[in-house]
């Protein structure tokens, strides 16, 4: 059951701020996909909620060559999966929202909310890492922008201070000879990933690597970047072997936990498998 509370539903931005510094018990709602599960389980039972959903300033998709891409933070993943210049631009987001949850989950919750959630198991925040996002929030007292891999800090908690919102996530513009693939595992078709991994692959020239990324999903208490397989690879004439080195590191640097959905050896083992491929991937894309 979930206990009374008081419904408050700012017009604007500046009008959200300013509730949400005037109330001290209150939490911000935007698609309810997770906090309505926390506040039934009595998790949580805040005085106030704070509607953000309707803000249409916080609602958008943006684009620019250069600049890159911005989205603001009420922007629902199912719009996110049928945007034309994600899908151009960085498509692995658009196969990433298309197995996040099902439709109906898809059409409500929204980008701000998973990136505040932060659940280890979310789906965007690794491959947003992968594609070298940032995320920008704040508050009646100001704005400012972080990595998104420095945000979550550990298990469902973040960077944000009290009032301080999600307003926005950017992706740097797509380098030349990139290629980026995700990939959770999972037993339930769109349900959260028991394991996840995404990578990224910038090639100089046909397969000698510029760059990489490899970020791990509940591989931890935040998402995991695994930097010693990235620096493996960086400098090197990529090719599987060196793969199955990354994805060897990998499943011994991650840190994941055992629940009744599987043990932390058979999620080490899955990760270093789900890297090996995801490397492959982005490697064979950033060649296309
Ligand atoms: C059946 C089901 C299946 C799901 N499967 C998946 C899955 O496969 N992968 C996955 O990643 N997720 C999954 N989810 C989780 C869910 O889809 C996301 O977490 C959702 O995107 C949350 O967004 P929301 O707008 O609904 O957030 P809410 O539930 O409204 O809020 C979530 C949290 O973020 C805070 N918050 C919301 N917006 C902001 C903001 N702009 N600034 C600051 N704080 C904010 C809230 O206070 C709350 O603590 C699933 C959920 C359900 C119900």
């Amino acid at each position: 059951m979930i206990n009374d509370f008081n419904y408050l539903r700012p017009g604007t931005l500046k009008e959200a701020f300013a509730m949400y510094a005037e109330h001290d018990d209150c939490k911000v709602i935007c698609g309810g996909q997770s906090l309505l599960i926390v506040m039934r389980q009595g998790m949580i039972a805040p005085e106030y909620l704070l509607d953000i959903k309707h803000i249409k300033e916080l609602n958008y998709i943006e684009f620019d060559k250069k600049e890159g891409l911005r989205i603001g933070a009420t922007t629902t993943h199912r719009t996110i999966e049928k945007s034309d210049v994600i899908k151009k631009n960085y498509p692995v987001l658009v196969s990433m929202e298309n197995k996040l949850a099902s439709i109906q989950v898809r059409n409500w919750g929204t980008i701000g909310g998973n990136i505040a959630h932060a659940d280890p198991a979310g789906d965007p925040a690794p491959v947003l890492i992968a594609l070298k996002a940032s995320v920008k929030f704040g508050g009646a007292a100001g704005e400012k922008t972080m990595l998104l891999e420095d945000f979550s800090v550990d298990y469902f908690e973040t960077a944000l201070s009290k009032g301080e919102l999600v307003l926005e996530i950017q992706v740097p513009a797509p380098e030349p000879k990139t290629g980026a693939a995700y990939q959770k595992f999972n037993l339930l078709e769109s349900d959260m990933g028991i394991v996840a991994a995404a990578a990224s692959v910038t090639l100089n020239g046909n397969s000698k690597c510029k760059d990489a990324r490899i970020v791990l999903g509940n591989a931890g208490s935040t998402p995991k970047r695994i930097k010693r397989a990235e620096e493996l690879l960086v400098g090197k004439t990529l090719n599987e072997s060196l793969f199955a080195e990354a994805g060897k590191i990998a499943s011994e640097d991650c840190e994941p936990v055992a629940d009744i959905h599987a043990s932390e050896e058979h999620r080490r083992h899955i990760l270093g498998v789900l890297t090996k491929r995801m490397l492959q991937k982005a490697f064979e894309e950033a060649r296309a």
